[in-house]
């Protein structure tokens, strides 16, 4: 089944496609956006969002994912649950195939589908994800309470959850495979100064093992040494989602991150990248916001020169 009733599919619910969606529905767009999980993407593990202008004191990432969806249908944007498997282009129009097998159509569409977590690959990860590996500290951490737990990794996801962590458990250890934190310094210096966080630099997890659950892990410092261990919780960055445009030949960085131009237009008239799946510099819910709101104008502004 084919349906064509929306000027403008926005993938991705996150910070991006929610501002994208309110302000492509304000521009008087019919707009639809599809998202696989539940619209707020990413930002509904945060924990604290202590760095939205204009938001103080903070919110939690779920409260804030409710108000962008809030705001966003109240300005007549439309949702549909669902997984994007494929986006192509014929005769000027895109088409989105979906997971449960329709295909939604429109002339113009925002990629705006994040990122997902890189995994660190040893053994014993995939094994116990689920039973003491884990990758969103706000969901799993409450199970591992007053327990020692791992976190890996040196950017801001695992200096901001291990700080999240450590209100849980006063037994946090921060491994990071280098000497010194990728973290905003502010964030990586209320990391050093914790005192339920224990930082080891220079070391490297080798392997997760257990029975029944995660009980211990091999690391590499100076020596390979076995430590017990409750959790695993891995940061150790983001991977783009956009596997399923591929076919479009897009150009993206090094990263696999889509290159738009300051337009957050893509090289395909009517296609446009927002958000954490862009290759921009700093990954950001605020910046991602932006991004939104200037990939809905420049799309509002192409529909118009279309004469679409
Ligand atoms: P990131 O900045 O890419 O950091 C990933 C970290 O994992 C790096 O320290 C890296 O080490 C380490 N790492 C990567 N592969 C590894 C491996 N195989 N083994 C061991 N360590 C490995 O990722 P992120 O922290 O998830 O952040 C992603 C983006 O979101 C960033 O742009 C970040 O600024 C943003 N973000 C912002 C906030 C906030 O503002 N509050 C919160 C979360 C995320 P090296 O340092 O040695 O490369």
């Amino acid at each position: 089944m084919t349906n064509s009733d929306s000027d403008l599919i926005i993938l991705g619910g996150g910070p991006a496609g929610l501002t994208a969606a309110q302000y492509g529905a304000r521009a008087n767009l019919r707009v639809l956006v599809i998202e696989q999980l539940a619209p707020g993407g990413q930002a509904l593990n945060i924990d604290k969002l202590e760095n939205y202008p204009g938001i103080a004191p903070e919110k939690t990432g779920y409260e804030f994912a409710g108000d962008l969806h809030r705001q966003a249908e109240a300005f007549g944007a439309a949702f549909l649950s669902d997984s994007v498997l494929s986006l192509r282009r014929e005769g000027g129009v895109f088409l989105a195939g979906l997971g449960s097998g329709e295909e939604r159509r429109a002339p113009a569409v925002i990629i705006a589908t994040g990122t997902k977590y890189r995994t660190l690959g040893i053994p014993g990860e995939s094994e116990f994800t689920g039973r003491g590996v884990s990758y969103c500290a706000v969901c799993d951490g409450p199970f591992f309470r007053e327990r020692k737990i791992f976190v890996v990794g040196g950017g801001d996801s695992a200096c901001g959850e291990a700080q999240y962590l450590s209100r849980l458990s006063p037994r946090i250890v921060l491994i990071h495979r280098r000497d010194r934190f990728r973290a905003q310094k502010s964030l990586a210096e209320r990391v050093l100064h914790n005192p339920r966080i224990e930082v080891r630099f220079n070391t490297r997890m080798l392997e997760i093992r257990g029975e029944a659950a995660v009980s211990g892990v091999k690391l590499e410092g100076k020596a390979v040494y076995e430590e017990d261990a409750a959790a695993v919780f891995i940061f150790t960055g983001a991977l783009p989602q956009a596997g399923f445009a591929a076919g479009l030949g897009l150009e993206t960085d090094e990263g696999g991150f889509l290159v738009t131009d300051q337009r957050m237009a893509t090289a395909i008239p009517g296609l446009f990248a927002a958000g954490d799946v862009r290759a921009t510099p700093f990954r950001q819910v605020v910046v991602a916001a932006g991004e939104g709101a200037v990939a809905a104008h420049s799309a509002a502004a192409n529909l118009v020169e279309m004469g679409a």
